[in-house]
């Protein structure tokens, strides 16, 4: 199993198997490799530059790709994919499944938030090093940024197979600080849509396409599992009513 997470709702774990997905993820890996881009939907005449592979081999590294296999209403099978984050900044392309947020409320909090953000850093630049005031801007600072973290939180809305959505900090199933990105990797990304799409999950499967990571730990063409720190803690609310469907 390699999306899973604990329902506290449940009392339970809810998975979702990967077999039949790993067929189309090599098909996905032979179009990345061919094509060197991930709009290979359209011809290369109307390629986007943004959007070719070159990134996942520059210093930036390789990312995740992800394929959930669906059923719809009418039981056709329909392949959904997602590549995890932004590629090289751009958050919709056609082909892969949306972002959970709204790109450009997310972009214009930024923007709000790098308003209070960058003064303050200005001015802790021209205090004494460990003075008072140093340490109490760096402070301010602190709190302005949890406060824009916060509202970036609340832009994303997660529904799971009971016809369920949640915020963030409620679909979080762990007592702790939610990390940067939670909601931004495939899995979430694949499951979400799924969910507001009325189709049934029946398989998914991850994995690393481009230079391998600093570490060595993720190397191209490898699958891993959905990730701990981000997407285990909210994949038991998003998996909820899964199972149930699997059955009927
Ligand atoms: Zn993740
Ligand atoms: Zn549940």
């Amino acid at each position: 199993m390699s999306c899973f997470g604990y329902c506290n709702d449940c009392g339970e774990i809810h998975e979702l198997p990967s077999a039949l997905a790993i067929p189309h993820c090599h098909d996905l890996m032979a179009q990345l490799s061919a094509h060197k881009r991930i709009d290979f939907d359209v011809p290369l005449a109307l390629a986007d530059p943004r959007l070719s592979t070159h990134i996942l081999y520059s210093n930036m590294r390789g990312r995740m790709f992800g394929i959930l296999v669906c059923e719809d209403v009418s039981g056709n099978e329909v392949i959904l994919r997602a590549f995890s984050s932004r590629h090289n900044g751009v958050w919709n392309v056609k082909g892969w499944v949306p972002p959970l947020v709204d790109e450009h409320a997310f972009v214009a909090e930024v923007e709000r938030g790098n308003l209070d953000i960058h003064p303050l850093t200005d001015l802790i630049a021209t205090l004494p090093k460990e003075s008072k005031e140093w340490y109490s801007k760096l402070a301010e600072r602190r709190l302005v940024s949890h406060g824009i973290l916060a509202k970036l939180n609340a832009l994303y809305t997660f529904h799971n197979f009971k016809e369920e959505s949640r915020s963030l900090e409620e679909a979080f199933q762990l007592k702790k600080g939610i990390p940067v990105g939670t909601g931004d990797c495939c899995a979430p990304k694949l499951l979400n849509y799924a969910a507001k799409n009325h189709l049934k999950p029946l398989s998914i499967a991850e994995f690393f396409w481009g230079k391998e990571t600093a570490s060595g730990h993720r190397t191209e063409g490898s699958f891993y599992a959905s990730c701990e720190e981000k997407c285990q803690p909210i994949l038991g609310f998003m998996l909820c009513g899964v199972n149930k469907l699997l059955h009927s």
